[in-house]
């Protein structure tokens, strides 16, 4: 061991943040640390002013809403998309807020998964979220085939990571569709985009990724790298809030395709109250939508985007890349003897926002730092997701969750406790 930190270190790191006022934007509760902002991401006052904004609005001129004030809900998921669209590396038109990740992957693969002839497979991989799954079975299965044979889960050799060589070995000439995560839910790998999407283009294969675990912690270049398309919620990083609207990404090369779940909401704005039985769609991403926009699900995104906007994406993936840093050297240094391990991968350009350690007590210590006012992320059977998030968290809080760590391993508090989880977890 080279360096040995300490809590007036981690202090001095706070000092020299130029991210640390927007701290004050959100409700963190007082002896509280909250590590768990990439599964709900904390309310912002703006955001919460945005929501009571869009009640008086409903209040005041109720159906008038839709096309008054100063954002008109007929246009607000354009507009948020349009908003959104830089931290995408996005044009503005090829951004809709819309959907849940799961309702947007199945408008996706509805609409690019096009199986014929020898192409009639799905690429997925085997660490994948399991509603991805989920809907990729059953596209699947609506054209009429067997995900046993159709959906191709890349295996993975470590049970942590998957290679990015053993996904481009799998784009054989029988693959349609490409769908994979930006982010690995559990161990955070971040995959290369960049060149997944070029060797899926080399051998003619569309690709899009979910990005619930990158957008709003990390920067992204979809029209550059060509991706076809992409999807994520808004409530993790984004912090929308329970339920939140999410969103999706179509590249303009696709716009004009026909919407694989068409409804009134994938209208070109101005025929849309045509009332025609022939959709006319819209030129852009918009086309992607069904109906009726979830307005109060979607208003917290008009005070939690210009946040994002102000502190510049690519200072948060700075900072936080240095809170991960900072508590995976605390980890080593602190917990080396307490049979912790770090299953994110270590590197600053393959790790995402959150830190990934594993222990066979994982249950009952996330229970004891629970109770220690610290909030982590269990993942059955044995991990534990810690994710100091760059707007709200600070690295002495980083320094107090390992020293709770400690404490609760030295005194095995954890032990109290039963080993095992919860519903929701
Ligand atoms: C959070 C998450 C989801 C959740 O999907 P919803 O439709 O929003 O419930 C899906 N996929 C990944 C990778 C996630 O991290």
């Amino acid at each position: 061991m080279t360096i040995t930190h300490s809590r007036e270190y981690a202090q001095k790191l706070d000092m020299e943040d130029s991210l640390a006022s927007f701290r004050r934007e959100f409700y963190v509760q007082e002896n509280s640390i909250y590590f768990d902002g990439n599964s709900l991401g904390l309310l912002s006052k703006r955001a919460e002013q945005a929501a009571l904004d869009l009640l008086a609005m409903w209040k005041q001129e109720g159906i008038g809403g839709w096309t008054g004030g100063e954002h008109p809900w007929f246009y607000l998921s354009e507009k948020l998309g349009t908003q959104m669209a830089p931290l995408l590396g996005a044009r503005p038109e090829e951004v809709v807020v819309t959907g849940s990740t799961t309702v947007n992957l199945h408008q996706l693969a509805g609409t690019f998964y096009k199986p014929s002839g020898r192409k009639t497979k799905i690429l997925a991989d085997s660490l994948t979220f399991p509603s991805d799954i989920y809907a990729l079975k059953s596209q699947i299965r609506l054209k009429g085939l067997d995900p046993d044979e159709h959906l191709v889960q890349v295996k993975s050799s470590d049970g942590h990571t998957i290679d990015e060589e053993k996904i481009i070995e799998a784009m054989t000439d029988e693959v349609a569709l490409i769908v994979l995560p930006s982010v690995l839910y559990r161990s955070c790998q971040l995959l290369d985009i960049k060149r997944l999407t070029k060797e899926a283009h080399k051998r003619g294969i569309v690709i899009g990724f979910d990005l619930c675990h990158s957008i709003g912690s990390l920067p992204h270049e979809l029209s550059d790298w060509g991706v076809d398309f992409a999807f994520w919620c808004t409530y993790k990083h984004l912090n929308s809030g329970p339920g939140g609207v999410g969103a999706l990404y179509v590249n303009e090369k696709h716009f004009g395709a026909e919407p694989g779940l068409a409804g009134w909401f994938s209208s070109h704005k101005d025929r849309q109250f045509d009332m025609k039985h022939t959709l006319t769609p819209a030129e852009d991403a918009g086309a992607f939508q069904i109906g009726t926009p979830h307005v109060l699900s979607t208003a917290p995104l008009l005070g939690s985007l210009p946040i994002f906007e102000e502190a510049g994406i690519e200072n948060i993936r700075r900072k936080s890349l240095k809170l991960t840093r900072f508590l995976m050297e605390l980890v080593d240094q602190e917990l080396h003897s307490y049979g912790f391990h770090i299953r994110n991968p270590l590197e600053d350009e393959r790790r995402g926002g959150h830190i990934y350690l594993e222990h066979p007590e994982a249950a009952r210590i996330c229970r004891a730092l629970k109770e220690a006012g610290i909030v982590p992320d269990f993942r059955s059977p044995k991990g534990i997701r810690l994710a100091p998030v760059a707007l709200y968290n600070t690295f002495t809080e980083v320094w107090d969750c390992v020293q709770a760590l400690k404490d609760i391993m030295e005194k095995e508090t954890y032990k109290k406790f039963k080993n095992e989880r919860g519903v929701v977890a």
